[in-house]
C-alpha cells in the first residue's frame, strides 16, 4: 500500500525538507479528522486524499496544493471549519480547501439554469486561485479510478459529468495527462463493452505492428543522429476515446485508424525542432497540407509543437510531432507546468506564458459574467470557450453563422439558404478557393459561389453534418432524379418509336391519353419516369401506343427495330451511371444496361460483368455525343521499377498531361519491382492513349494495363 512515507520520498525529488514536513503534517491532520471513516472499497478514508496528493506530486505541484489535497474533504466530511484550518496551515491552504469544497458541492445536471449557476460558482472559485481547479481535477481523477463499486447508473452519471465538464476544463488548461485519463475512464464507465473491445483490438494491433513500428523508429532515430542533432524518438499511442470518436465521427474502420504510426521527437531547443523537421521531410515525403506549426502559433491552451505527416514505406502514413522538452512538459501538464518550473527555481517562458494565459482566460470569464445580462447568457459565453463544439464563421457581409464542430462549406451554404446550398459550386474561405468538403474553423469568412443551373451532388452526403443540409440535399436529389429520369425516358421511348416512323412529339395526345389505362400509368410524366428508371420497357410501351393509335392490336414493329442508338454525353446525371467495373471512356464502344430503379448503366461493349447481354429490352447500343466536357475515371495497372520519388514522378507526369489522379496505390512485389494502381480522370480514349505513351517513356516500365474488371 502507498504510504505517506512513499510520498515524502517522492517529494524529496523537488521540494525542500520543511515543505515536505508541512505536507506530512497535513496528512496526519486529515488522518485524524477522517478517523473511522472508510471508502466504499473498505480502505481507510485517508487513502483517498493521499492518492490525490500523489497525483499532484507527479505533476510537481507546490506544497500548498499538496496540503490542500490532503485536507480537501475535511471541511465537507468532518465538520472542521475553514477558520480552524487557517490557524493550523495558513490562509492560502485554507482558501484552497474551501474552494475545492465549494466545487465538490456543485453537481452538474441537465437543468440549464442550475448548470449556469454552477458554472458561475466554479469560475469564481477558479478565479481566486487557479490551483483550486487543479486539486479538484486530481480529486476527480482518483474518484474515477476507483469508481468500481458504484451502481451502474450512478457510475454513468459521474462519468458523463466528468467527460462534459472536468475533462474539458483539463483540456482547456492544457493538462493533457489528466484529460486523457479522465476521458478513457469515463468512456469505460459509459460504454464498458465498446471500450473493452477497442482495448483488445488495440493490444492485438500493437502486437502485429511492433516490428514495423520499431523499424520506423530506428530509421527516424538514425537520421536524427546522423545529422548530429540531439533528439529522442518515441512511439506514441492513441487513447481509447480518441479512437472511438474517430470511428464514430469520421466513420472510419478501426484498422484504418490504427494504420497510422505515431511518433514524437523530443529535442533541446526550438532551432533543433525545425532542423529535425527538415531531416524527417528529407527521409520520407511529407503529406501535403498536413504540416502544422504550433510553435510559431501556439494553440489557445498554450500547446506548442510541430506536426507533420509522412508517406512511409508501402504508403503507410507516419505522424510525427517534434517539440522541445519544455513544450513536452507543457503538452502534458499545461498550466501545471508553471509550478514544475517554479519548483526548480528557474522560471521558464513557456510555462510562465501558459500561466498568464490561464489567468487571462479566467479573468475574461469573470468580465463576461459582469457584462452578461443573466446567467443563461453567461453560460452561452462560457460554453463557447470551454466547449468549442460550436464554431462561428462569417458571411461576406459580416453576419455570424453558428455551426456544429465538423461542419463543412456545404453545411454553411445550406444554413444561409437552401437555394444557395443547392446551387453551390465553389467556395472561398478567407478569400482563397477551397474544396466544398473543407471543414470550417471559427473565425473564417466564407463566400459561396453559386451557378444558376448547379445541382447538389450525392457525394455531399458523405461529409455534411447538419440535418438541414442532409435533408435538403436528399430532397433536391430526389427531384433531380425524377427530372432526369423523365428526360431519359423520353429518349428511350423515341428510340423505340423510331421503327414505327413516329415519335412522342408527333403522336396524337389523345392516343397517349387512351394508352395510360392499359399501361397502368396516370400521366405522361409518370410513364416517362418509369421508362427512365427502367421499371417499364420502352419497346413494350411503344408497341402499346401503336396498338392504340392504329386500333388493331398485335401488329409488330419491323425487324430492324432498335437500329437508332441513344446518344450520351456523360452529363445526364443521376439516371445515367458509368459502370465502375470497366470505366468506359468517350471513344470506347459502349452499351447501355437498363436496370430497374437505377436507370441506365453504361458499360464497355466487351465488359465481362454485363448481364442480360442478349435481352434487347435491357441492353442496347449507345453512342457518345460529339460534345463532351466531362472527365471520366479510368484505372491503370503499371509495372515499374520501384524507386524513391516514384509517386511524385507519376503525379507530375499525369498533371502535365492535363489529367487528375483520383487514387494511387503501390503494391511492392519485391524490392525492385512495384505495381502501381492508378485511377485517373481523363477526357477520353485519345487523352488516355497520350498519357499511357508518356508513362511508357519512363525508365524501366513493364506492362501497363487498363483495368477492365
Ligand atoms: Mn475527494
Amino acid at each position: 500500500m502507498f504510504t505517506i512515507d512513499d510520498l515524502a520520498d517522492r517529494l524529496g525529488g523537488y521540494l525542500p525538507p520543511d515543505e515536505i514536513q508541512q505536507v506530512k503534517r497535513a496528512f496526519y491532520y486529515a488522518e485524524q479528522a477522517h478517523d473511522g471513516q472508510r471508502r466504499r472499497s473498505g480502505e481507510p478514508y485517508v487513502t483517498h486524499p493521499l492518492a490525490v496528493a500523489n497525483i499532484l506530486a507527479n505533476m510537481h505541484m507546490d506544497h500548498q496544493s499538496l496540503m490542500a489535497a490532503m485536507l480537501h474533504d475535511v471541511i465537507e466530511d468532518t465538520g472542521v471549519s475553514k477558520k480552524a484550518l487557517g490557524a493550523q496551515f495558513g490562509e492560502p491552504v485554507a482558501e484552497l480547501v474551501d474552494g475545492v469544497s465549494k466545487l465538490t458541492q456543485i453537481t452538474f445536471e441537465d437543468k440549464a439554469v442550475a448548470q449556469a449557476e454552477n458554472f458561475q460558482k466554479m469560475v469564481l472559485a477558479m478565479s481566486r486561485d487557479i490551483r483550486v481547479i487543479i486539486v479538484k481535477l486530481a480529486d476527480r481523477l482518483h474518484n474515477m479510478r476507483t469508481l468500481g463499486a458504484l451502481r451502474p447508473d450512478k457510475k454513468r452519471r459521474i462519468a458523463r459529468e466528468t467527460l462534459e465538464i472536468y475533462a474539458r476544463i483539463a483540456g482547456r488548461l492544457g493538462i493533457n495527462t489528466i484529460r486523457v485519463e479522465l476521458e478513457d475512464l469515463s468512456f469505460q464507465a459509459i460504454h464498458p463493452m465498446r471500450s473493452e473491445r477497442i482495448k483488445r483490438a488495440v493490444s492485438n494491433a500493437r502486437g502485429h505492428r511492433r516490428s514495423a513500428m520499431r523499424e520506423v523508429q530506428a530509421t527516424l532515430q538514425k537520421s536524427v543522429d546522423d545529422e548530429a542533432l540531439s533528439g529522442t524518438v518515441v512511439g506514441r499511442q492513441k487513447h481509447l476515446l480518441s479512437i472511438y470518436r474517430k470511428m464514430r465521427d469520421q466513420r472510419k474502420p478501426f484498422a484504418e485508424i490504427m494504420d497510422v504510426f505515431g511518433f514524437r521527437i523530443i529535442t533541446e531547443d526550438v532551432a533543433s525542432c525545425y532542423r529535425i523537421l527538415g531531416v524527417v521531410h528529407n527521409l520520407y515525403k511529407p503529406v501535403p497540407g498536413r504540416f502544422k506549426d504550433y510553435i510559431a502559433i501556439p494553440k489557445a491552451n498554450g500547446y506548442q509543437s510541430l506536426h507533420t505527416t509522412l508517406f512511409g514505406a508501402r504508403g503507410m502514413p507516419i505522424e510525427v510531432q517534434i517539440r522541445t522538452r519544455e513544450m513536452e512538459a507543457m503538452a502534458n501538464n499545461g498550466i501545471a507546468a508553471h509550478w514544475l518550473y517554479k519548483a526548480g527555481q528557474t522560471s521558464h517562458p513557456i510555462a510562465e506564458g501558459s500561466h498568464a494565459r490561464a489567468r487571462a482566460w479566467v479573468k475574461g470569464l469573470l468580465e463576461m459574467q459582469r457584462h452578461a445580462g443573466d446567467s443563461l447568457e453567461f453560460i452561452e459565453h462560457v460554453k463557447n470557450d470551454l466547449f468549442p463544439d460550436d464554431i462561428y464563421v462569417f458571411t461576406p457581409k459580416g453576419d455570424i453563422m453558428e455551426l456544429p464542430q465538423g461542419a463543412t462549406v456545404i453545411d454553411f451554404a445550406y444554413s444561409v439558404h437552401t437555394d444557395i446550398g443547392n446551387n453551390c459550386i465553389a467556395c472561398r474561405i478567407d478569400r482563397h478557393l477551397a474544396p466544398l468538403s473543407s471543414r470550417l474553423e471559427s473565425g473564417q469568412t466564407l463566400e459561396i459561389i453559386t451557378a444558376p443551373g448547379a445541382r447538389p451532388n450525392v457525394a455531399w452526403l458523405n461529409f455534411v453534418t447538419t440535418a438541414k443540409a442532409r435533408s435538403a440535399i436528399r430532397h433536391a436529389l430526389k427531384h433531380q432524379q425524377h427530372t432526369e429520369a423523365v428526360i431519359l425516358g423520353r429518349r428511350l421511348l423515341n428510340k423505340a418509336l423510331a421503327p414505327f416512323n413516329t415519335s412522342l412529339e408527333e403522336l396524337d395526345p389523345a392516343v397517349l391519353n387512351r394508352a395510360f389505362e392499359p399501361l397502368d400509368a396516370s400521366s405522361e410524366e409518370e410513364l416517362l419516369e418509369s421508362l427512365g428508371l427502367g421499371t417499364r420497357v420502352a419497346h413494350v410501351v411503344a408497341q402499346r401506343l401503336m396498338d392504340v393509335a392504329d386500333g388493331h392490336p398485335g401488329e409488330r414493329a419491323s425487324e430492324e427495330a432498335g437500329q437508332k442508338s441513344v446518344v450520351i454525353s456523360g452529363s445526364e446525371g443521376m439516371v445515367t451511371n458509368f459502370a465502375r467495373c470497366c470505366h468506359p471512356l468517350p471513344g470506347d464502344a459502349v452499351v447501355g444496361h437498363l436496370s430497374v430503379g437505377k436507370g441506365l448503366v453504361v458499360h464497355r461493349a466487351e465488359c465481362k460483368n454485363l448481364v442480360d447481354r442478349d435481352d434487347p429490352d435491357k441492353v442496347f447500343a449507345l453512342e457518345w455525343s460529339a460534345h463532351i466536357d466531362e472527365d471520366f475515371p479510368v484505372a491503370l495497372r503499371i509495372e515499374i521499377e520501384s524507386r524513391r520519388g516514384l509517386v511524385a514522378e507519376l503525379a507530375g507526369l499525369v498533371t502535365d498531361a492535363d489529367a487528375n489522379i483520383e487514387r494511387i496505390g503501390i503494391e511492392e512485389r519485391d524490392a525492385r519491382l512495384a505495381t502501381v494502381n492508378l485511377t485517373l480522370s481523363v477526357k477520353g480514349r485519345v487523352h488516355l492513349a497520350r498519357i499511357m505513351k508518356r508513362i511508357r517513356n519512363l525508365p524501366n516500365v513493364g506492362k501497363i494495363t487498363r483495368m477492365a474488371n
